[in-house]
């Protein structure tokens, strides 16, 4: 935190109040208050004004009816007398002292009923508008006056117009100079009290950049109120603040997912949804030509690889991306120097905190010495798994040879009639016929025999073929026909009709049913008492793979040693390797199959394996 005394340069230090009125923004909150006080105030004068008027007029009205109500007490009765006595110049003079009177424009005074010509007397002048006209009857003299003429009244009211408006003029200045002091005070105080503030504010806030250590923002006052603004200062600066931790604990994320990033051996980089890296590593920059990693940001595959490379790099991502998946793409890469290496990439969908795709994230590693590792083990299980047949066909030779020998004596004893029907006399031809037809079907059934076996001798390659495994368990049954009869044992099949072909390695796959074949045959031999019964069956199993169970009656094995039996070098026989399960089952794995074994109860054991339906078969 910077030191509390520390203040916020924003403005100009200090103006005067009329240069900070002529700052005041235009459309600011100041100025809008300003129109809407001298708009209201506006409308209340002229209301008032026009109150007072009306009022003023009424008095002066009532006014000069008053007047005309004096005048008439106090001058009908002597001028009814001169005009009895038709005194015209005391008349005239009483006449000339009414119209003196305020407003009073003309007066006349003539006698009724009228004679021709009426006797008349008029002083003033004529109203020809705006004017008030009253009449008075006049009356002379003694006990029964009689009504003898009329004081005819003619008063002007231009007068009570005249201050009507001198009235309204001084109102509406007065009022109006009034309204633009205090408009002028509430813009100055409005400014004072809040629009510079916030103005300050605003200017505070727009500066904010996270990470950049400011100080606190402090208002331009004496001292602290604590209001609404305060408030708000207190809040902007917290957010400041919170900012601040926030920027400090990215970069210290940054930072450590920069070291993370290159402390990993392999390429590492992370991009936008538009495919520009927004991380990269050590080795990727290094890779690419750029002395450090953030020389890189900002770039795109189409800025640091050949064109259609980038092209299938941006293909791979909007791929990974519209899957909202990952991809592992492992392809052979020439070196400047013409030398050849594996790169195997594994490309992720980057999500944002909403679960939208951002991005993608990428991991490429130099796998050529994996390759050539697994190359060479594998080289080393097809090895082992040869010598693990030789071994097993060695196991078999005498039970073989002696299924070979019946065919081969058999085709013997059919020579041997065959030559006696033929120095029959007469030659029995047919019989001899008959006898040739059986010597070449024993010939090819030991020819089959022997053809299967110099199979299974044979060492084999990686090549896949289609194949019916029904068929193969069928010609492996066969070759274990002579061992299971030796040991006593019944080899039967369950086969099930209509399965799908399978992708795989005959000789390899029926290498794994012959091993699981004669450890069958072998514990059942151990037995001493019941069913003494192998049976192979086959099914469909879940997940596009087909199911062969070799079962049997014999003592079965333990749960804990169920695992175990996988293990290399695991034996309970006293000839045994201890390889034939545990090189079945990386045959089977590696033709994305599964094996396993369970009890088979009340007595023995089985083992399954599961082996994946050819793609073209798959439903
Ligand atoms: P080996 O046959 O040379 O012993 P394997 O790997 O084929 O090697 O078998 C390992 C061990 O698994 C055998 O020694 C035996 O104890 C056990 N085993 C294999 N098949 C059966 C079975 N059908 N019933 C009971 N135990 C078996």
């Amino acid at each position: 935190m910077p030191p509390k005394e520390q203040q916020l340069e924003l403005q100009s230090p200090h103006r005067g109040w009329l240069a900070s009125i002529a700052q005041i923004p235009r459309g600011g909150i100041a100025m809008a208050l300003l129109l809407r006080v001298v708009l209201f105030s506006s409308v209340v004068t002229l209301i008032l004004t026009v109150l007072q008027l009306t009022l003023s007029y009424r008095s002066e009205r009532a006014s000069l009816e008053s007047r005309f109500g004096e005048i008439d007490q106090a001058t009908s009765r002597s001028l009814g007398e001169s005009l009895w006595a038709m005194d015209s110049k005391q008349l005239e003079e009483q006449l000339d002292g009414i119209l003196r009177l305020p407003s009073i424009r003309a007066v006349e005074v003539r006698e009724t009923p009228s004679p021709s010509p009426a006797f008349a007397i008029f002083r003033g002048e004529r109203q020809t508008s705006a004017a008030v006209v009253k009449e008075f009857p006049l009356f002379c003299c003694g006990t029964h006056p009689q009504h003898i003429g009329v004081l005819r009244i003619e008063a002007t009211l231009a007068d009570i117009y005249r201050d009507l408006a001198a009235q309204a003029v001084v109102i509406l200045l007065s009022n109006a100079a009034k309204t633009f002091l205090v408009a002028f005070f509430i813009l100055f105080i409005v400014d004072h009290l809040a629009t510079r503030h916030l103005l300050d504010i605003a200017a505070s806030a727009a500066s904010v950049t996270p990470g950049a250590d400011l100080p606190p923002l402090r208002l331009r006052r004496l001292r602290v109120e604590g209001d609404e603004l305060d408030q708000l200062v207190d809040a902007l600066n917290a957010m400041r603040e919170r900012l601040r931790q926030h920027a400090i604990e990215l970069g210290n994320a940054n930072a450590r997912m920069a070291a993370i990033l290159d402390n990993i051996p392999d390429l590492a980089w992370v991009k936008d949804a538009n495919g520009r890296f927004i991380a990269v590593n050590r080795a990727v920059a290094a890779a690419n030509g750029f002395a450090e990693p953030h020389d890189m940001i900002g770039k795109t595959d189409f800025d640091v690889h050949p064109p259609e490379l980038a092209r299938t790099y941006l293909r791979d991502d909007v791929e990974v991306m519209e899957s909202h998946g990952r991809k592992r793409i492992e392809e052979p890469h020439v070196d400047a120097d013409g030398s050849m290496r594996w790169i195997e990439t594994i490309k992720t969908a980057l999500h944002d905190g909403q679960g939208r795709v951002a991005g993608t994230v990428g991991i490429a590693r130099d796998v050529t010495e994996r390759r050539r590792a697994a190359e060479t083990l594998r080289e080393t299980q097809m090895e082992l798994a040869h010598a693990n047949r030789v071994a097993t066909m060695g196991q078999l030779a005498a039970s073989i040879a002696h299924e070979v020998n019946q065919p081969i004596a058999a085709t013997v004893t059919h020579a041997q009639a065959g030559l006696r029907w033929l120095s029959a006399q007469p030659p029995e031809m047919e019989k001899v016929a008959e006898g040739l037809r059986r010597i070449v079907k024993d010939g090819n059934r030991a020819a089959d025999v022997i053809g299967r076996i110099r199979e299974l001798l044979r060492k084999t390659t990686p090549r896949n073929e289609t194949l019916d495994i029904n068929e193969a368990i069928r010609e492996v049954i066969e070759i274990t026909r002579g061992e299971a009869m030796k040991r006593g044992a019944l080899v039967k099949t369950q086969l099930a009709d209509g399965l799908p072909f399978i992708e795989g390695n005959r000789i390899e796959l029926q290498q794994v049913l012959l091993n699981l074949v004669i450890n069958a045959i072998e514990a059942i031999s151990g037995a001493s008492d019941g069913a003494r019964e192998v049976l192979v069956s086959t099914g469909k199993a879940d997940a596009g793979c087909v199911l062969v169970a070799v079962c049997d009656s014999g003592p079965g094995f333990s749960p804990e040693s169920a695992e175990r039996l996988f293990a290399p070098f695991y034996t309970t026989k006293s000839t045994g390797l201890g390889m034939g399960l545990s090189i079945s089952r990386s045959i089977i794995e590696a033709h994305g199959g599964r094996l396993w074994a369970s009890a088979n109860p009340p007595r023995g054991a089985v083992f399954y394996f599961t082996v994946p339906v050819h793609p073209d078969f798959s439903s």
